[in-house]
């Protein structure tokens, strides 16, 4: 899975930069096309990885995601690698 933000929704409130056990949402540093500064992710595999899980019996803690007032934080299911052909020449 993939921790994404949503910029179409994203106001730039930094809410999850606050709440973030690990860190993993930093403060953002450029305006992005709307005018809005949009958080950075920090190494975002590592919340996948989250020592919470046992805390809150499941695999994220969820609480940037609970706490963001616009709905902007979800996690996305990555594609498998596929197989490709490789040519190598000598
Ligand atoms: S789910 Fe928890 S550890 Fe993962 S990014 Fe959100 S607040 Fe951080
Ligand atoms: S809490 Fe939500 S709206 Fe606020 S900065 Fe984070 S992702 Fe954006």
């Amino acid at each position: 899975m993939k921790l994404v933000i949503d910029e179409s929704r994203c106001k730039g409130c930094n809410l999850c930069t606050l709440v973030c056990p690990y860190k993993i949402f930093q403060e953002g540093s450029k305006l992005n096309k709307k005018g809005i500064i949009v958080p950075s992710l920090d190494r975002p595999g590592r919340c996948t990885n989250c020592r919470l899980q046992k805390l809150y019996d499941r695999r994220l803690c969820g609480v940037c995601q609970l706490i963001c007032p616009d709905q902007a934080i979800r996690w996305v299911e990555e594609k498998p690698c596929e197989p490709m052909d490789v040519v190598i020449e000598f």
